[in-house]
Formats: C-alpha cells, structure tokens, sequence
C-alpha cells in the first residue's frame, strides 16, 4: 500500500502540546500536513498556562522539515474554539481534519465531587468539542471535505470510579460525533471517536508497572487513518490501547416483540430480552433503528 499522506491538507490538533495529541501532531505534520498545535499548556487539572508545550511541538515539526503554527488559545469557551479554528483558516486558508483530544482530570468521588471540578472538565472535553465542531463543520461542508476525531475513554464507555465528570464528558462526545456523521454524511465530512489508552502524564499516580508497552505512538497510526481521506467509516468508534485496535459499538438485542405489555411481562421475558448472543450493530442512521424493529414486527406476527 503507497504511504497514506496528508499533502495540501490543514489540521487542528486540540492539546497538542503533550502527550496523545502532540504524537498526533507530529504523525500528521511528517506526512505533509500543515498543522494547527493547539495547548494553553496548564496544568492536569486544568489550571495555569504555559506557551511552552505548544510552541515546542511548532519547533520540533519545522526542525524535522514539517509545517505548524502555535495555538494557545483554550477550547473550553467558545471564544477559544473559533480562535483555535480560525488559526488554521488565517495561517493556512482552510481547515480539513479537527482532532478535539485536549483533556484535563479532576476526579472525585460522586459524594465530594464539587460543581467547580464538574464545570471545569465538562468545558474542555464536552463543551470543548462543540466550541472547535461548531466553527469547524460549516467550513468543512462548504469545502464538501473533513475528517473530524473526536475523543472518548473507557471510562465513558463503561464507567470509572471517581470520574462522573470525566465520564459523562466522554460519553456526550460520543453524542456529538454520532449527529456530526448523521449531518456531514452527504457532506463529505466524516466523523469518528478514538477511545485512547497510554501512559502520559493523565496516568500520574497510577501504579504502572505491571502494564503493558503503552505509549501514545500506538495509538496516533489510529487516529492517522481516522483523519486520512481514505478513512471509509463515520459515526464508529474505534479503541487503541498498547497495541490493540478494536471497534467499540453500541448494540440492542433483537429484542422481544409482544402487542401490549404488563410489568409482568417484562419480568417473564427478561431473559430474552437481555439475550446479546446476537446484537444488532446499529448504524448510526436512524431509520435502519426502525427498519430492524419493522422487522421484528413482522417475525412476531408470522409466530
Ligand atoms: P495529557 O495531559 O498528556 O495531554 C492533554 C493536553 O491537553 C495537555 O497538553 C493540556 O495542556 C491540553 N489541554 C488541557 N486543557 C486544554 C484546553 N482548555 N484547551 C486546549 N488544550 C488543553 O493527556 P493525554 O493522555 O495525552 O490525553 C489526551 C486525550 O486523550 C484526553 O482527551 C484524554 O481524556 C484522552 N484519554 C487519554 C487516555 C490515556 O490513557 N492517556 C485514556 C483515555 C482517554
């Protein structure tokens, strides 16, 4: 297979600056990408700033022959977000692939979690994603082209202790992405969410030394390819983590179909119900989701 390249292609790397999307940026800018290095620079929790960490990723992509400019503005307003979009259309005259991977983590247990250390991780990860989508789509419709990434974690997909914030943030992304595949479909613009695993500065703290090899340059070929024109999926969900790809999915059971129901029923059928020997894979547009249960209509009616 010829080299998967991004020549004449602008991106926008969201906390680019340290670990995963510093590794993003570096991937995209040594395949001819111009890129957009955005981080504000704080510090884990989200506090402070440092011009550093961005600017560094600037120096090290034009040392190895690369081009990017710095963006140190943050993706948790909306100010932020247009200013971070607006770079790569100043700079470069157009924008292509939006990778949103900026993060922060406040974890707390659900009893002493504050509403402060709640607001401030929604911002950048949720909120934060829609203050980069929201300047970025209509650019990308009118251009007829994008790849947009967005990112998640496993603690969104099933859960963590001590992250309601970091969790519900990383389960909304999975919302936004699944309406901008739906909208950008017959735009061009396609739409999927990396669910990441590496040991950066995010794994502070964590006892890791019984893990295996981790580190974030097995993850960015993943997000490479999401954000290559070739990439062929939209609204999925694709996991990396040391060394292993997989897709993620939301799935139903097919479910039990009766005419009318009693709470009695449920609790008579339930094994069927939750049967998931066969799951539906559901693609993300709705009207299969009503096909597959016309189908299950009629199944029912034939006995
Ligand atoms: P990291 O702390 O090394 O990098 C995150 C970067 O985001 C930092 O450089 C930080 O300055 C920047 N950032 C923070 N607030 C910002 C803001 N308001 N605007 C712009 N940039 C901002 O962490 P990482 O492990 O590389 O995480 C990257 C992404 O991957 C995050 O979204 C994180 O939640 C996600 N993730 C990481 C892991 C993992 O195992 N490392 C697992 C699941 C998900």
């Amino acid at each position: 297979m010829p080299d998967l390249r991004f020549d004449g292609r602008v991106a926008v790397v969201t906390g680019a600056g340290r670990g995963l999307g510093r590794e993003y940026a570096l991937l995209l800018a040594s395949r001819g990408a111009k890129v957009v290095v955005n981080d504000p620079g704080g510090a884990l929790t989200g506090e402070g700033s440092d011009d550093g960490p961005a600017h560094d990723v600037v120096r090290e992509i034009t040392e190895a022959g690369g081009e990017a400019v710095a963006s140190t503005a943050s993706v948790a307003t909306a100010d932020g977000g247009r200013e971070i979009v607006e770079t790569a259309v100043k700079h470069y005259g157009r924008i292509d692939v939006l990778v949103h991977n900026a993060g922060i983590v406040r974890p707390a247990s659900l009893k002493e979690m504050t509403y402060e250390d709640f607001d401030a991780v929604l911002d950048v990860h949720l909120r934060g994603a829609f203050h980069v989508v929201r300047p970025a789509f209509p650019l990308m419709c009118d251009a007829g082209y994008g790849r947009i990434v967005l990112t998640s974690s496993i603690g969104g997909l099933y859960g963590n202790h001590r992250v309601a914030n970091y969790g519900m943030a990383k389960a909304g992304i999975i919302g936004l992405s699944n309406v901008v595949a739906l909208e950008g479909a017959a735009e061009g613009v396609r739409c999927n969410v990396i669910v990441p695993g590496a040991l950066t500065r995010m794994a502070e703290g964590i006892d890791t030394s019984a893990y295996p090899p981790m580190g974030a340059d097995l993850v960015a070929p993943v997000v490479g390819w999401l954000a290559h024109e070739t990439c062929s999926i939209t609204g999925e969900l694709l996991v990396s983590i040391a060394g292993r790809v997989a897709r993620a999915f939301v799935g139903e059971t097919p479910g039990v179909y009766l005419p009318s129901w009693t709470v009695e029923d449920v609790a008579g059928n339930l094994a069927a119900i939750r049967d998931a020997a066969e799951p539906w894979v559901l693609p993300v547009v709705p009207s299969a989701h009503i096909d597959h249960i016309r189908t299950s209509f009629a199944m029912a009616a034939q006995g």
